[in-house]
């Protein structure tokens, strides 16, 4: 994975929080954030091409700018602020997801899909996976990447993870701690 790639496979919210990083930030344009949608595969809800333009980014930052601040209260044991968690919800009951009856030559079937322009369900999607995360007991083993000039996220699923991941970080930090040992001798 290149280093000026978004971080992604980890919890959703985490994947979103972890696009603004230390020098930039991944979802800058609406193209940013149409990469981004396909870097996220099958998670991704169904969105026409096209469609993503200053609305939905703005809805996106918006509910990326929450779970920054509440999933940093939340992991350090403080409580929420309660403009995040209204914030959450008033986004979250835009676009509610409901189970549609379907009857045609094939026969009676259900569907599922989420009401709400492209920007409400773009950013229902996030907030509930934000829900999901904050409500989630492996929320206290978020970590920070050690690497000093890295801000990112991660939920390691092995104990001994350090890096957000180790091509853009572990092994530069390895190659840095090598020669400052070196120096030192
Ligand atoms: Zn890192």
């Amino acid at each position: 994975m290149s280093a000026f790639a978004p971080l992604v496979g980890e919890p959703l919210a985490l994947d979103l929080v972890n696009t603004r990083f230390a020098q930039g930030d991944f979802l800058a344009t609406p193209e940013d954030l149409c990469a981004w949608l396909v870097l996220q595969g099958d998670r991704c809800p169904e969105v026409l091409p096209g469609s993503v333009g200053l609305a939905e980014l703005a809805a996106v930052q918006c509910i990326r700018e929450c779970a920054a601040q509440a999933i940093d209260c939340a992991r350090r044991g403080f409580p929420l602020r309660q403009e995040d968690v209204e914030a959450v919800n008033r986004v979250v009951r835009g676009a509610p997801c409901v189970l549609e009856l379907v009857a045609n030559a094939e026969g009676i079937s259900s569907s599922r899909r989420r009401l709400g322009s492209t920007a409400e369900r773009l950013a229902a999607w996030l907030a509930e996976s934000l829900v999901e995360l904050l409500t989630d007991p492996a929320l206290l083993r978020i970590r920070q990447c050690e690497a000093e000039d890295c801000v990112l996220l991660f939920l390691p699923s092995n104990p001994r993870r350090r890096w957000c991941s180790p091509s853009r970080c572990g092994n530069r930090m390895r190659v840095a701690r090598h020669y400052q040992r070196h120096k030192a001798e």
